[in-house]
């Protein structure tokens, strides 16, 4: 057979990755195992998955087992499974390779972060298991065969830059991995990993429930015939119980940290487990887990979510879609239900009844679940909020049934308390007693929205304004008009009206009355700036700034706009109106001397001034910003 030994280098990031991985001071080194056992477990899932739909492979499947060996002389110690193993393509992509949509934008993280304090969770965000064995080897050697095929590959690293890949040998297939171990040093978290014992602890904390045997042969003296002999025997170290078919109440929390690490390639602990079991003519169990920080590539089309579906025990589905809505996507969990079929595919799922009903109940549940969290830890709350609160408001506008539900899930920046954030129920236990509506504005930050013109009259009456910086929250704010029959306000929109009903009817008079006085002005600044508004007019919003853009109910902020046409979205052009103070010093000047000299041709000037500044108040850029420079240091030059 011809075996040609390449000797290749790894993929610049990877080799980053390494580096990070075989320096870092990462303390549980131990948790290598976890990650090459996880690996070990997916394999026999896959096999079992491809079996059902490939005849060819029936043969392949064997009593699966996963097992540990050692020798101790050679500090080598062995994980090998016989599950679906890889081909030669498959080494080099997978163990070569980082191919992970996103790995680019992570590493620009990375970057900012030095070796020494590597993020932990960071490696696991990369769904780095395997290359977790060179925190605990100095040389790795990999056998593999894929089920199917009758060649094996090996890959073999020093974790140095470089791995060297060639036909193998293998009788069956599966994997092998070999680590040839480092020196045992406890002060930096390597244990003996050639001690049965510890094998024997790390297994049980880790990797109790994988399902498959984890095997370790087990030395024991016997006496026989009054003379002590070794015996060596193979030992179970793992109890293989499925966690969520166990009574709720006697598994410990550890095990479920480990368990949820084990299905969700996440290295960090969840943030709460929701159990549930439910009895009757369809009968189905479930363990779901709230991760406590956002995956990286969460907003990608190719993020893989759903539950892993299983029936009787029996992985069916990996990433099964259809048990959860898509703003709950961050869920990650188990769902086993005796009575569906052991056949279900995907197609079938869509049309089931019964996965209908089950997605419905999950839903409420987590949303239940998240409801009382938020009432009872408000700082657990936020943290889950300012990590998957985004994805949850995609559901007021997609999830009609648990519309309400989740509205009284969000929060909110407020001008109430810079500090806190609000949820809706609270904002309208502060609103005044004359307050009909709920007041919000969107914009890029707290700092930009509290800066904005647009808040001047609601300060002044010590209105409540809630921040929407979210570019989601434009969105939202489609669907989510009303709360508790309180009309949602924007305050850069449409006409503002504030006050008692005398109040407001008095205000709208006394504008009217002004407007007609500046009739002719507005008319001339208007015709000045025709090409940028649609209509200029006198304000009820403002009382400090001199002027602003408003748009209509169903205008986009000018943040969006400029967010989609960055993303390269066309945003149909369309003319805001903008607003002039009469009280404002500058307006009431440009007004009389607009009275005394209608054609001055510097009203041009001063129009473009008034619309510049208006554009600047809100954060948005100028359309032409050395001509309004040039302007600015005419008045300048004017004022010395
Ligand atoms: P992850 O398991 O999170 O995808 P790893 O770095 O641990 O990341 O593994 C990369 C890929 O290598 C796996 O997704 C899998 O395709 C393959 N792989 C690793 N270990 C095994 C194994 N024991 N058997 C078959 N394939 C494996």
């Amino acid at each position: 057979m011809d075996n040609d030994i390449k000797t290749m280098k790894f993929e610049a990031e990877t080799k980053k990755l390494l580096d990070l991985m075989i320096h870092s001071l990462y303390s549980s080194k131990e948790i290598f195992l976890r990650e090459l056992i996880s690996n070990a477990s997916d394999a026999h899932d896959r096999l079992h998955f491809e079996a059902i739909t490939n005849e060819a492979l029936k043969d392949a499947v064997e009593e699966p087992a996963i097992r540990l060996s050692v020798d101790k002389d050679k500090r080598i110690l062995t994980i090998s499974d016989n599950g679906i193993g890889m081909s030669k393509e498959e080494v080099q992509t997978n163990i070569g390779t980082i191919a992970k949509s996103g790995t680019k934008e992570l590493f620009e993280k990375l970057k900012q972060s030095k070796v020494e304090e590597l993020p932990t969770e960071l490696i696991g965000e990369f769904g780095v298991g395997f290359y977790s064995a060179f925190m605990v080897a100095n040389r790795v050697t990999l056998v593999t065969r894929r089920a199917g095929e009758q060649t094996a590959t090996q890959w073999e690293s020093k974790g140095d830059g470089t791995y060297s890949i060639s036909d193998g040998e293998r009788d069956a297939p599966g994997t092998t991995i070999a680590l040839h171990l480092k020196p045992a040093d406890a002060d930096d978290g390597l244990d003996d990993f050639t001690e049965e014992w510890v094998l024997k602890r790390i297994v049980k904390q880790y990797s109790d429930f994988v399902r498959y045997p984890i095997i370790l042969p087990v030395s024991r003296e016997k006496e026989e015939d009054g003379k002590k002999v070794t015996e060596v025997e193979e030992e179970t170290l793992n109890s293989m119980k499925a966690i969520w078919l166990r009574p709720e109440a006697e598994v410990k929390e550890e095990e479920h940290k480990e368990f949820y690490k084990h299905i969700s390639h996440d290295w960090q602990e969840p943030l709460k487990h929701i159990a549930m079991k439910a009895e009757g003519r369809f009968e189905y169990q479930a363990l779901l887990y709230i991760p406590s920080h956002a995956p990286f590539d969460m907003y990608y089309s190719t993020f893989k979510w759903g539950l892993q579906l299983y029936v009787k025990n029996v992985k069916i589905l990996e990433n099964a879609e259809d048990l959860l809505p898509p703003h709950l996507r961050f869920i990650k969990g188990v769902v086993d239900s005796p009575d569906l079929p052991l056949n279900v595919s995907r197609e079938l799922l869509q049309h089931s009844r019964q996965i209908t009903q089950i997605k419905k109940s999950l839903t409420k549940k987590v949303l239940d679940t998240l409801k009382y969290l938020k009432e009872t830890d408000e700082e657990k709350y936020n943290g889950f909020y300012k990590e998957f609160g985004a994805v949850l408001k995609e559901g007021v506008s997609s999830d009609f049934e648990n519309k309400d539900r989740i509205t009284e899930l969000l929060l909110f920046e407020s001008s109430n308390d810079p500090e806190k954030l609000t949820s809706l129920a609270d904002y309208v236990s502060r609103m005044k007693e004359d307050q009909e509506e709920i007041y919000y504005l969107t914009g890029e930050s707290r700092q930009v929205i509290e800066s904005s013109p647009h808040l001047e009259a609601f300060k002044e009456r010590g209105l409540e304004v809630l921040y929407l910086t979210d570019p989601v929250d434009e969105f939202m704010m489609g669907t989510l008009t009303e709360y508790k029959e309180k009309k949602m306000r924007s305050v850069g929109k449409g006409d503002v009206e504030l006050g008692t009903k005398d109040e407001k009817e008095q205000a709208q008079k006394e504008l009217e009355d002004k407007s007609k006085q500046f009739s002719d002005f507005l008319k001339a600044v208007q015709k000045e700036l025709d090409d940028h508004v649609s209509e200029v007019r006198l304000s009820k919003r403002l009382t400090e700034s001199v002027s602003c853009l408003v748009g209509t109910e169903a205008d986009l902020s000018p943040h969006i706009e400029r967010l989609l046409s960055k993303n390269k979205v066309d945003v149909p052009a369309h003319k805001r109106i903008m607003e002039i103070n009469p009280d404002h010093e500058i307006v009431q000047k440009l007004k009389a001397r607009f009275d005394v000299r209608p054609t001055d041709l510097e009203l041009a000037d001063h129009a473009q001034l008034l619309y510049g500044q208006a554009l600047l108040a809100e954060g948005s850029p100028l359309p032409d910003p050395a001509t309004f420079a040039t302007l600015v240091s005419k008045l300048f030059v004017r004022s010395l």
